[in-house]
């Protein structure tokens, strides 16, 4: 049997803040774990790209879109750039799969589709990790990231203040 917790939400925000990265959040144990992956998601199977674990956010986190004001860490626009549910692949729990350092996901977002590895780096520090593609159905070795934040799009973004301290 599946575990309940097997199949939660996940987003990616597309922040751009000093540096624009993206911020790759699994909803898992009633929080948001968080990684900033400063070149995006990729659905190309031969590209790997660093992940490094940031603090936890809040399950309200999950359709956070603005402008974070002046001032505050993370200052910037963000937008949502995927959103949907993701499912372990392997092992039942995955906060016991986060622990071991290695989860096997698959993802059901608008652009990102099918299996993913998230594994931690070994002798960088417990905060790099690693997001590749697996070759499935859906991997794509023309795949380039589209931005999400056009001219309008940024126009309809107000100043908001997080629930949460860093980004
Ligand atoms: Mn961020």
């Amino acid at each position: 049997m599946k575990d309940p917790l097997a199949q939660t939400r996940f987003v990616v925000q597309e922040h751009h803040a000093r540096q624009r990265h993206y911020d790759f959040r699994l909803e898992m144990a009633g929080v948001l774990k968080s990684w900033a992956v400063p070149k995006g998601p990729s659905m190309n199977a031969a590209e790997k790209r660093l992940a490094v674990m940031v603090e936890d956010h809040p399950i309200a986190y999950l359709d956070f879109e603005g402008i974070i004001p002046a001032g505050q860490s993370g200052a910037g626009p963000v937008v949502v750039w995927d959103q949907g549910t993701y499912e372990l692949l392997e092992g039942a729990n995955p906060v016991r799969a986060l622990e071991a350092g290695k989860m096997v996901i698959a993802l059901y977002g608008g652009e990102l589709k099918g299996s993913f590895t998230l594994v931690q780096m070994k002798g960088r520090g417990a905060k790099h990790w690693l997001l590749i593609k697996k070759k499935d159905e859906y991997s794509r070795t023309d795949w380039t990231i589209q931005q999400r934040l056009t001219k309008e799009k940024r126009r309809n973004l107000r100043e908001k203040v997080p629930p949460c301290e860093s980004h």
